[in-house]
């Protein structure tokens, strides 16, 4: 059946819209002010250790929510600084998966390994203006000297080296001279802060690893919190978005550029980390699912990444939505997954062409029709959006229905198919079970029907009433398809809390229905996620797509699947 024409025209994606938060007041109040000569600059800036998962679309959305909102621009810039972890794969797929979510840096892409230069020219600013030291302690002493939240830290015996001595030690750490651990370069601000990040904290350390980016051209690194306001600064950024960890970092985010020559200072603003329940949003915990073959990889559809998400089917206009919907504040909340899943429902129903599939078949012989008996039925792609089109559905003698759409013995209000009972085929006739049909062991394995041959139009024959509508696919003419259902990837609301979380892993997060069926349109059309009707959305699988059987992904249930079976007409 070659079909020359997609009736599934690719989903719509709603404008970009960013509602009022504090951060929002604060960037007005600055415009305003005509601080910064009235631009707008943020940046989203990645580690590229692992993947972006759903709390980085939080801090996407919002930076370069706000950049759009105020006809600002946003940076996208890697902060790889620690060469142990990172890698060229992390940071495509970043790329990648920031363009998905609907953003553009235009030609704004940086590297904090691209200061790395001038990071070393402030460091020596800083070291000339008696301001830092090579500190040639251990780590253990300089952990054991930073004192306590009660107890003030002990000064470094090397704190007061002398300026020249500093220079020269710190050109030959960068020269490689030295072992891992041998120095550091402290900050010299003050041991007895009641701010810890203040005691004289690290900026460089001695790394013997090659960089992806710079290669062995180093044997020091700066450490994040010197790096990320100089690069900020260096870039021109109005407002630095980030979470509120980094609160008490503050200090030291200004402190450091305090001291510098940099062309502007940004100001830090912290807001709440997006924490969903059943979720983990830890890259570290996220690798070990991959690592350890829990998940089949960064984009197993259970994954809270946005990779998985894609493949799931989630429409990147749902989590935009969603990140719009939660908001951005200061105080630290547990989201419910539900709240994302109806963004996604929500999207797929104004979107989602709708198809039909039957995951647990029973066979229904139409008896009053023809052994090669094809009709093309016309169904509307979608029950509200007569822009989405018409598909044609092809019937015969014998369909597939829902296994649970037949009770032999059945309650009254049960409006689905039972022995002598009618029930209407969606979109064409209405058929009457006439006989059960039974194997050796007893089990039902086909039901015998005849239709009623003047329902075709939503009548019947004689203008008797038919309340259920059931889905179905044709045996003949229907396509075998893979279905995975997925649930929570963990069993419990917080599994970042547990001792381990990999106990909390929950036994049902996929469930494969291996022989499934479905209407001829979702192996032949562009659209990639559909509304299975009655059964919810699910999304072509991009990964195990195999052309003779397909492969579908469970993106979300519906509601309410029955209820709204009832409202719906043929
Ligand atoms: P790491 O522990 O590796 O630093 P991270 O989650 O901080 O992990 P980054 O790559 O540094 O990962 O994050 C990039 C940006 O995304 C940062 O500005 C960070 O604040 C923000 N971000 C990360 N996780 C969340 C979250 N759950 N909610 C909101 N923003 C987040
Ligand atoms: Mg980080």
């Amino acid at each position: 059946m070659p079909r020359k024409q997609d009736p599934f025209p690719p989903m719509e994606d709603r404008p970009v819209t960013a509602p009022a938060n504090f951060i929002r007041h604060i960037v007005e109040g600055d415009l305003a002010a005509g601080k910064h000569d009235g631009r707008v600059a943020t940046r989203f800036p990645p580690e590229p250790n692992g993947y972006l998962h759903i709390g980085h679309a939080k801090s996407i959305c919002l930076n370069f929510g706000t950049a759009l909102e105020y006809g600002g621009t946003c940076n996208l810039r890697f902060d790889d600084t620690n060469p142990a972890t990172e890698d060229e794969e992390y940071a495509r797929a970043i790329e990648d998966d920031v363009r998905w979510l609907g953003f553009d840096w235009a030609d704004r892409l940086y590297h904090a390994s691209d200061y790395f230069e001038r990071l070393y020219d402030y460091a020596c600013d800083l070291i000339r203006a008696g301001q830092a030291y090579v500190d040639s302690q251990s780590a253990e002493d300089i952990r054991a000297t930073r004192g306590t939240l009660t107890e003030p830290g002990r000064a470094s015996p090397w704190r007061d080296r002398d300026v020249a001595t500093n220079l020269d030690l710190f050109a030959r750490m960068r020269a490689g001279e030295f072992a891992e651990g041998a120095h550091v370069l402290r900050a010299r601000i003050d041991m007895a802060s009641p701010n810890i990040n203040l005691r004289d904290p690290t900026l460089y350390r001695i790394r013997r690893a090659p960089h992806h980016r710079t290669g062995d051209r180093w044997h020091i690194y700066p450490m994040y919190d010197y790096t990320h306001c100089i690069s900020d600064a260096l870039e021109g950024i109005t407002h630095s978005l980030c979470t509120l960890e980094f609160e008490d970092h503050r200090p030291l985010y200004d402190w450091v550029l305090d001291q510098l020559d940099v062309p502007c200072h940004p100001q830090q603003i912290e807001f709440a980390r997006l924490e969903l329940d059943y979720t983990l949003t830890s890259k570290r915990k996220l690798l070990a699912l991959v690592r350890e073959g829990h998940v089949s990889g960064w984009d197993d559809p259970r994954m809270p990444t946005l990779r998985g998400m894609r493949r799931r089917g989630y429409p990147p206009a749902a989590i935009r939505e969603f990140c719009d919907r939660i908001g951005v504040t200061k105080k630290q909340t547990v989201i419910e997954f539900g709240v994302l899943e109806n963004c996604v429902r929500e999207e797929l129903d104004r979107n989602a062409p709708r198809a039909m599939a039957v995951l647990d078949p029973i066979k229904v012989v139409i008896t009053t029709l023809p052994a090669d008996h094809l009709e093309w039925l016309e169904a509307p792609n979608h029950p509200k959006e007569p822009a989405l089109g018409t598909r044609r559905v092809p019937l015969t003698r014998e369909v597939w229905i829902e296994r649970d759409d037949f009770m032999e013995d059945p309650p009254k209000k049960f409006h689905r198919l039972a022995p002598g009972r009618e029930v209407r085929l969606r979109y064409g006739y209405v058929i009457r079970c006439e006989e059960v049909v039974r194997d050796a062991d007893g089990n039902v394995v086909e039901l015998r029907c005849i239709h009623d041959a003047a329902s075709g139009g939503g009548q019947t024959s004689d203008g008797r009433k038919v309340k259920g509508i059931i889905h179905w696919v044709s045996v003949s003419a229907g396509v075998a398809l893979e279905v995975r259902l997925f649930d929570r990837l963990f069993d419990v609301p917080d599994p970042a809390a547990a001792e381990d979380f990999r106990a909390h892993l929950n036994p049902e997060s996929l469930r494969v229905v291996a022989a499934a069926w479905g209407e001829p349109a979702l192996a032949e059309h562009a659209a990639t996620t559909f509304q299975f009707e009655r059964l919810g959305y699910f999304c072509r699988d991009a990964v195990d797509a195999a052309p003779a059987r397909p492969v579908f992904n469970r993106t979300v249930t519906l509601r309410d699947t029955w209820a709204r079976l009832q409202g719906d007409k043929p």
